[in-house]
């Protein structure tokens, strides 16, 4: 009885499993769940219902359970399923989001907003690379990526095409891998 609410206790058998199916609460599957037996390392038998879209387990007193033998078995394999589809959709959620950004970035390149400060950065810093103070600048670097689409240009610094490959590959974090080696 360790795993039973005291509250749900008194219940006839019926009404009891079906308060702790409820009470599973279990994502937005409802009740998609079933009652299944499972023997556990140290031998004890439980009973208790399984979600079977996410495999989540929620323990009944076996003595509400009529029929226990005969109930199928615990499956993990539908708890590492579901748990394995989830984390494969929040990765491409994640990549889409990645593709989302450097697309609008991308376009940003493209407009006038851009080429009007990138040629005022290299205006300012009379082409030459602010890297190497050696080689002519040919493109516009980013310092930060704090107030990106708004950079007040003290954020840009124009910089050499060598310059700029070895800082990106420097630079080579979450930021880096959207907006990096492409502001030209
Ligand atoms: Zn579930
Ligand atoms: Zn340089």
């Amino acid at each position: 009885m360790s795993d039973v609410s005291p509250k749900l206790a008194h219940l006839p058998p019926d009404q009891y499993l079906a308060a702790v199916r409820a009470g599973m609460r279990c994502h937005d599957h409802e009740t998609n769940a079933r009652l299944v037996r499972r023997e556990i390392a140290s031998g004890a038998k439980l009973a208790g219902w399984q979600c079977a879209t996410c495999g989540k387990w929620s323990a009944v007193d076996r003595a509400a359970v009529r029929n226990f033998e005969s109930l199928p078995l615990y499956d993990e394999r539908v708890r590492d399923a579901f748990w394995y589809a989830e984390l494969e959709q929040r990765r491409s959620e994640g990549e889409a989001e990645l593709e989302e950004k450097r697309r609008q970035y991308s376009a940003y390149l493209q407009s006038d907003k851009w080429r009007r400060k990138r040629a005022a950065v290299l205006d300012r810093d009379s082409n030459k690379c602010q890297a190497c103070l050696v080689r002519t600048a040919t493109e516009v670097h980013h310092t930060s990526y704090r107030h990106i689409y708004d950079e007040p240009l003290f954020e840009l610094v124009a910089i050499c095409r060598e310059c700029h490959e070895k800082i990106t590959e420097m630079d080579n974090d979450y930021w880096g891998r959207i907006y990096g080696r492409s502001a030209q």
